[in-house]
């Protein structure tokens, strides 16, 4: 799961009844490098890895998750992806009844809310999890490890994929993508389902329930607000997530791409490599050849999610190079994923012209991003949005294009199937907010953006 943070890096396991962790920042590498060897050959008990994205918080160390905390005599670790919406209003209301938070993640919210109840319920930890989970707003799966097992759930919008897999030999493993379940040698099995707990141990069924929210939180809201961004750039083209392919939608949305926004060229040049498989799509749909005009640094991660701005901008010029062989005196449509501040597009297309392009059309796999994200990807301040301030043709101007297109809406959800495409949240194209976003966003990273989108 490298691919979804890149920050910090964590692992919980238990042994004899007892739980221990280890993280650092950085990647899974470097922050895991000398992990005991019964961390990963442990075949009695439970274990959890994280990767860190932090859309709320900053990127020191104390934020790495999992977080271990003991309450009551019990030992609790938690992991989350997503965004808590009022994780801040939570925080300072159980700041003033005498919580001391040790980190300033929105995860930290629930093991306090989760401590404070503990005692009322008998000190039953499904219970005091599921009266936490009633109180919170937004985007969330998490993952609980205890002595006694495991817990997963899924908020009740399902905005982030979680996914279930099975061991050929029994045993049980919970993934936010199904690709990691190949590499373990488990089978995928099933989606952790909207407002699902799941609670596994051992080999035995996992017991399944719902919990409920205090309140209507969803008005005029009845399905599910997955996010179709996970389709367009997150997740990984071998994953199942929400049910469907993920290498199948991208085919699917380059392929009405190409209906939509046709382009006269010699060559169909992916931007690697979240743009590869629509732009697969967008040639077979034209007839126009596939060709490689850029070659990917592999040692360098995901622009996208590194934390450091300047790092950042050094990472992107040093990721990817026209091939002068491959774009001179030639057409070319590019195919983007998608466009956020435009920096990083407007840099790519004049290395292209400088390589020698004769002209240069982009094809983007999304509507323009015009509104900001609260619910786990971290976009910047919707002022830096290059679609907020400028219209298609300027944008085609700015980045030196000689034209542009963007997919629209429906293209973009064409490709679903498993689900209705009224069950995905589109919040960041067309401002249809599922949840209420924060009055204040707590948006400590916002230095983070979006470059490896363009
Ligand atoms: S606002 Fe955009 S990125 Fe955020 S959950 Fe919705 S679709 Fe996904």
């Amino acid at each position: 799961m490298q691919h979804r943070g890149q920050e910090a890096a964590g692992v919980v396991w238990t042994r004899e009844g007892r739980l221990s962790v280890r993280k650092g920042n950085g990647m899974v590498g470097d922050a895991l490098a000398d992990l005991p060897p019964e961390a990963l050959f442990n075949d009695v008990g439970s274990a959890m890895g994280h990767v860190r994205y932090g859309t709320f918080g900053g990127d020191g160390v104390e934020n790495a998750q999992p977080l271990l905390v003991r309450m009551a005599g019990i030992q609790i670790a938690i992991a989350h992806n997503g965004t808590i919406s009022n994780a801040s209003e939570l925080r300072t209301e159980l700041q003033r009844k005498g919580a001391i938070f040790l980190t300033n993640t929105d995860t930290e919210v629930v093991l306090h809310l989760m401590s404070r109840e503990l005692e009322n319920v008998g000190f039953d930890v499904r219970q005091a999890l599921e009266i936490a989970l009633g109180r919170l707003r937004g985007a969330y799966c998490f993952l609980l490890v205890t002595p006694d097992g495991m817990y997963a759930v899924r908020d009740p919008l399902g905005f982030r994929p979680l996914s279930l897999g099975q061991f050929p030999d029994g045993g049980w493993i919970v993934a936010s993508e199904s690709i990691a379940f190949a590499v373990c040698g488990a089978e995928y099995v099933r989606e952790i389902e909207a407002g699902e707990i799941l609670f596994l141990k051992g080999a035995a069924d996992p017991v399944s329930e719902r919990f409920r929210l205090d309140g209507d939180i969803f008005p005029g809201r009845s399905g599910l607000a997955q996010c179709i961004f996970e389709h367009v750039y997150f997740a990984r083209p071998g994953s199942v997530v929400f049910g469907d392919s993920v290498y199948s939608v991208r085919i699917e949305m380059g392929r009405r791409l190409a209906l939509e926004h046709p382009a006269d060229c010699d060559v169909v040049a992916p931007v690697p490599d979240s743009g590869m498989f629509a732009a697969l799509g967008f040639s077979r749909e034209l007839g126009i050849p596939f060709d490689m005009c850029f070659t990917r640094n592999h040692y360098i991660g995901r622009t996208f999610i590194d934390p450091g701005k300047a790092s950042r901008a050094a990472m992107v010029t040093r990721k990817l190079q026209p091939i002068p062989e491959a774009v001179r005196g030639r057409r070319l449509c590019v195919v983007e994923d998608s466009i956020v501040r435009g920096t990083t597009s407007r840099a790519r297309i004049r290395a292209l012209r400088e390589a020698g392009a004769s002209e240069i059309h982009m094809r983007v796999c999304c509507p323009p991003h015009r509104f900001g994200c609260y619910f786990g990807i971290d976009f910047p301040e919707q002022s830096c949005l290059i679609a907020r301030n400028y219209t298609v043709d300027q944008i085609a101007d700015i980045l030196g294009v000689d034209s542009l297109g963007y997919l629209s809406r429906e293209g973009m959800l064409s490709g679903v199937s498993a689900h209705s495409p009224d069950d995905y949240c589109t919040a960041c194209f067309d401002g249809d907010y599922p949840v209420t976003p924060p009055v204040n966003p707590d948006r400590q990273n916002s230095e983070k953006g979006t470059e490896d989108m363009g």
